[in-house]
């Protein structure tokens, strides 16, 4: 009997996370390849931020 919520695939290379103890990954390596990717990152959250908006540019007249 298998459960698939408990048998993910390594988000790295997509193998089957066999070893419990690199979950959700596969092996060290790829567990390694991820945090090299946060490291360098590759995962930064993008922002929306506008440099300027009509608001704060008030001219005082
Ligand atoms: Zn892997």
């Amino acid at each position: 009997m298998t459960n698939p919520m408990d048998d993910k695939d390594c988000p790295i290379c997509a193998k089957p996370a066999a070893d419990p103890k690199f979950k959700p990954f596969c092996s060290r390596r790829c567990a390694d390849v991820d945090l090299n990717r946060w490291l360098s990152g590759v995962y930064v959250v993008p922002t929306n931020e506008e440099p300027e908006s009509d608001e704060g540019g008030d001219p005082g007249l």
